[in-house]
């Protein structure tokens, strides 16, 4: 493939993967692609596939079909070539996969023992073997952006949940991952705490982040997300920009799910 072509290729790009759990595909043969900057949230009833889904892109879990591609962009930069790897080859090396993956979860995100400035730099110490001061200069920067910066030297479990998602966040973007994965990243929360977490996230995507998304905040989806993807029983129902699959879905099954989440 030639270098110009290389740049349009998207970060992600998923082909027929699927996914099996005994006799059950959790993944039946799921088609995504995420560009560069794009922010592209999967809506569906639970179990219909999406952590799955998003596991499967950190090799948390192994596809049974299909493959996964990821590509580093050289937007921006006169450094490297733009690389497409199957991250899906069990040749591949997953914790170098990984390394180039933020990922949120819904629970447990923090080291609890750490501090939350050593949470938001172990990454860049212990993989990227960055050093203590320049990693610690990043972090704290990180979590001044964030409105965090007095709660550096705290334990996670003197933080509120909303708080700690947002160090779970920053610990997430401090190596500058080339794509982001969240998880239903505010299902645990309280919902007075919902908001400051979900702006955090709209104000990544406007500094230019990647994110695959799962949630169940439909506003906040139709708000932020440039695409909607309709997941049921692991297969992509329906998927386009927000207006179109919440106010006119093309399909019965998505209107149906609207019309229960709403
Ligand atoms: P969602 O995130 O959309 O709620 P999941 O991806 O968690 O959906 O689950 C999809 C389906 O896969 C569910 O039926 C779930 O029970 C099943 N599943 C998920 N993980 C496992 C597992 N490790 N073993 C067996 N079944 C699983
Ligand atoms: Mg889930």
């Amino acid at each position: 493939m030639s270098g110009a072509d290389q740049r349009t290729e998207p970060v992600l790009r998923i082909e027929g993967v699927v996914k099996r759990f005994g006799e059950q595909s959790v993944l039946d043969g799921i088609d995504l692609e995420v560009a560069k900057h794009e922010v592209v949230v999967l809506i569906g009833a639970s179990g219909s596939g999406k952590s799955t889904l998003l596991k499967t892109i950190n090799l948390l879990e192994q596809v049974d079909d299909g493959r996964i591609l990821l590509t580093r962009s050289t937007e921006g930069s006169t450094e490297g070539e733009p690389h497409t790897q199957d991250i899906t080859d069990p040749r591949v090396d997953a914790d170098a996969i990984r390394a180039r993956i933020g990922v949120v979860f819904q629970h447990y995100n923090l080291f609890p023992h750490l501090r939350v400035l050593d949470n938001v730099t172990l990454a860049a110490r212990k993989v990227f073997r960055t050093p203590r001061a320049e990693a610690e200069r990043t972090g704290m920067a990180l979590l001044e952006r964030i409105g965090l910066g007095d709660k550096a030297r705290e334990y996670p479990d003197r933080l509120s949940g909303g708080q700690q998602q947002r160090v779970a966040i920053a610990r997430a973007i401090a190596t500058d991952p080339e794509l982001l994965l969240l998880d239903e990243i505010t299902s645990a929360l309280d919902p007075q705490l919902v908001g400051e977490v979900l702006d955090l996230v709209h104000e990544l995507k406007t500094q230019g982040s990647t994110i695959l998304m799962a949630t169940h905040e439909m506003s906040f989806a139709r708000r932020v997300a440039d695409r909607v993807v309709y997941l049921k029983d692991g297969r992509i129902i329906e998927s386009g920009p927000p207006a179109q699959v919440f106010d006119a879905p093309q399909r019965e099954e998505t209107r149906a799910f609207l019309a229960r989440v709403r």
